[in-house]
């Protein structure tokens, strides 16, 4: 049996990997890699793919997929959901790049006509190869993978949280597997208490509403911005108005859809005190304090830069997501600027940056290693997992390999 990583090999982006088993080729995820000049990388793929099987609708995972759309694709219902809104969002931002878009709607069709949904913990078979789709935590529908194929158990984790967050309940425990693939994102680092985290936003949110303005959260679309509607909603519901605004207004009612697969119980009750923003009302509700949850969570487009530039001047930024060294929200929190079109431009607004995360830490990434107890572990996601592989030879003593994107093993 054969491994090939077309991505996220000592990277994060364009996540694909393909198991080929006597020339039977099947692949999990087919990611898209969006560069510092918008540009897109691909993941590199393999002739005679059978099927994929997509862990969730992140477009580091699912951006690609559109472009296989003649395999069956396994996925949970709540990820297709997800998948098509991120999908027709990437049509439409490489449309407005002038990049051509690398499919379209009617591709879009074609995937669903091939999809093949999964449940969590329920069995599936294709071509003699069985999966099972466990909880990966992480994000609704997010799913990790057990496969058996002939005597070889294999784990891929997709990404995943191994602990419970405010809205969705953690991964679950993985069965013992011969191999697993693993995302790395954090191997170097334990994430600080997430509840410190949370009293700390409060104080900001409450300083500056007690000031008169608006607390603004760029936040990522998928997940993060109903993360934050989770948390934010019961504290401040009777004090000022909460808006969203941004794609995230449409994946929020793919998480309405499944509110009893989420931890929180009462999401559903929570977002009947959001009000959606759009274009004219956007206008009208950077006076008076408030609360606005908008996208993107890096700054590199969507309605939050517009924000940026209207707030009244009392309001704050708070970013809660990892800011990649060349985006927005970076040179924000760093130079308190932004560029836009090549030009650098002042924000003068005070930026507080607070930590999130929906990817397991060291920790749990240890931790779930040692459940799993592989014969290998086979590390993606990362841009240092060579040092983590490192560690994990000597000092642990696993057969751990920091793959390369574009290369094959033989497992
Ligand atoms: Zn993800
Ligand atoms: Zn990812």
């Amino acid at each position: 049996m054969k491994l090939f990583c077309g991505g996220a090999g000592r990277e994060v982006g364009r996540s694909h990997i393909i198991i080929d088993h006597d020339g039977l080729r099947f692949g999990m995820d087919a990611g898209v890699k969006i560069l510092e000049d918008r540009s897109v990388e691909f993941p590199i793929l393999q002739d005679n793919l059978k099927f994929l099987i997509l862990s969730h609708a992140h477009l580091d995972h699912s951006g690609y997929v559109p472009v296989l759309n003649n395999i069956p694709i396994f996925l949970t219902k709540p990820t297709l959901l997800e998948a098509d809104v991120m999908w027709k969002d990437y049509i439409k931002v490489a449309k407005l790049n002038n990049r051509k878009p690398d499919y379209n709607i009617k591709d879009l069709e074609k995937v669903k006509k091939n999809v093949e949904i999964l449940d969590y913990n329920v069995w599936n078979s294709i071509y003699g190869v069985k999966i099972l789709p466990i909880r990966a935590g992480h994000l609704l529908g997010a799913a990790s993978t057990y496969i058996e194929i002939k005597d070889k158990k294999i784990i891929y984790t997709g990404d995943f949280k191994y602990i419970d967050t405010e809205l969705i309940q953690k991964a679950k425990d993985p069965p013992k597997a011969d191999i697993l693939i693993i995302e790395s994102t954090y191997w170097y680092q334990d994430h600080t208490d997430r509840r410190l985290q949370i009293e700390k936003i409060f104080e900001v949110v409450d300083n500056t509403i007690d000031n008169g303005g608006v607390a603004l959260f760029p936040s990522f679309a998928l997940g993060r911005t109903q993360e934050l509607i989770s948390i934010l909603v019961d504290k401040y519901k009777d004090r000022v108005p909460i808006y969203v605004d941004g794609m995230g207004k449409l994946i929020n009612k793919v998480y309405l859809s499944y509110k009893d697969d989420l931890k929180d119980k009462s999401f559903d009750k929570k977002l009947k005190y959001v009000k959606e923003v759009d274009r004219v009302k956007r206008h009208k509700i950077t006076d008076k304090p408030g609360i606005i949850v908008s996208s993107s969570g890096m700054l590199e487009g969507g309605p939050a830069i517009h924000y940026l530039f209207n707030l009244n001047r009392k309001s704050s930024v708070i970013l809660t997501g990892y800011q990649v060294k060349t985006s927005n929200g970076y040179r924000l929190l760093n130079y308190g600027k932004i560029k836009l079109d090549n030009t650098e431009l002042k924000v003068d607004l005070p930026v507080y940056h607070f930590n999130l995360s929906a990817h397991a830490d060291r920790k749990d990434i240890l931790a779930y290693i040692n459940k799993v107890s592989p014969e290998k572990i086979i590390l993606v996601h990362s841009d240092s997992s060579d040092i983590f592989e490192e560690e994990l030879r000597s000092e642990l003593g696993y057969d751990a390999v920091a793959i390369g994107t574009g290369q094959w093993l033989e497992l």
